[in-house]
């Protein structure tokens, strides 16, 4: 299925595009099924043979399985890792556990310190990405940042938690203002940092992924953004049985399944959405910034993937006004990490190409 799956994206769905991307991220511990990973890579493998169009491969992991063999593997086939790790021991602990209840930081924590001291290991296997949760009972992003740069995390990525609103972890009505505090300190805490010329903390968190960095990467790029995110345009799921989902979220939703890999027909609404096509982003000021909410949370707490969750809009217009104010500063106080992180910023946009 593996192999059936990329041919058909290689060769028929979507044959347009010079390199492909696999994310092992949801549906499960991916490490708990490593011959798959690999079977995957072989197949990548064979496909660049004939094709001469790589695939590059991502694995989030809870971190828990890294053994010295999976490591040496993961390191000798370029493959990137992004380990969850919520916090320290106490946050992560709360809700991170094995099957006996048991809090899983230190079995975590211990391997990120064993590939971080590897005299063996490329940079590239050392540059561990943190996949941070922020729920209800996340206490301090800044914590968690520091937390995470003395472990030796360099990338970082915080995103909010999707739930139903009536979940004890949810961020809802009830905790927005908490999580609001929370950017206040988070920003705060940046704009402090420019009294010593340092953007070492802003820099963890700028990429399209985490909450807040996206929102300082696309301002200080000037982006229009037209799009929450690629589901269902250049980035699907497929599943076991070969169903086409836009993405990992909506696999098992079969009302927005796209089609199925040996069928011809498809029915994609993703294709056709933009941040105009979605009734309340096409009025909304933050939209070029924001792209709009994530479909599926969109989905869990409004039931369609039109109607964007009010609690987000809020803190997204928030966090926007937050960055514009610390963006405003940083050019006025630090010019030239200003002046460093533009040009940064465009040698990553460069290789993206
Ligand atoms: S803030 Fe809300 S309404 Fe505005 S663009 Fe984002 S998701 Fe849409
Ligand atoms: S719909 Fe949501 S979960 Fe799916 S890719 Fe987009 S942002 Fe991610």
């Amino acid at each position: 299925m593996v192999e059936k799956a990329l041919r058909f994206i290689y060769y028929d769905y979507m044959p347009q595009y010079k390199k492909y991307r696999i994310d092992f991220v949801s549906g499960g511990e991916p490490l708990l099924n490593f011959d798959v990973i690999k079977y995957v890579k072989q197949v990548g493998d064979k496909l660049y043979k004939e094709t001469n169009k790589p695939l590059e491969l991502w694995v989030a992991t809870n971190g828990t399985l890294l053994t010295d063999e999976t490591v040496k593997y993961l390191d000798e086939n370029n493959i990137n890792i992004g380990i969850s790790l919520d916090g320290d021991k106490m946050q992560h602990d709360l809700l991170r556990v094995d099957i006996n209840g048991k809090g899983t930081y230190e079995r975590v924590v211990n391997n990120i310190k064993k590939i971080k001291a590897s005299k063996v290991y490329s940079r590239h296997t050392k540059d561990i990405w943190g996949l941070v949760v922020i729920t209800s009972k996340t206490k301090s992003l800044v914590d968690i940042l520091r937390h995470h740069y003395g472990l030796g995390f360099r990338n970082v990525q915080m995103k909010i938690v999707r739930l139903e609103k009536e979940s004890e972890y949810a961020i809802n009505s009830e905790c927005v203002e908490q999580v609001k505090e929370m950017y206040t300190e988070l920003f705060d805490f940046f704009t402090a940092q420019l009294e010593d010329q340092s953007i070492t903390y802003l820099k963890m968190i700028l990429n399209d992924n985490d909450f807040a960095g996206k929102i300082v990467r696309r301002l200080l790029l000037r982006y229009v953004v037209q799009n929450r995110c690629q589901a269902g345009k250049n980035k699907v799921s497929i599943a076991a049985n070969g169903d086409i989902y836009p993405c990992d979220s909506f696999v098992g939703m079969e009302k927005y399944k796209i089609g199925n890999i040996f069928e011809q027909e498809m029915h994609n609404e993703f294709e056709a959405i933009t941040i105009e096509t979605r009734q309340e982003c096409s009025k909304c000021w933050a939209k070029y910034i924001c792209g709009g909410d994530c479909y599926h949370n969109s989905c869990l707490v409004n039931h369609s993937i039109y109607k964007p969750d009010s609690i987000i809009c809020e803190l997204e217009k928030f966090v926007i006004k937050k960055a514009l104010v610390y963006i405003d500063t940083l050019g006025e106080k630090a010019p030239d990490q200003y002046k460093y992180l533009m040009e940064l910023l465009a040698k990553r946009e460069k290789m993206l190409l």
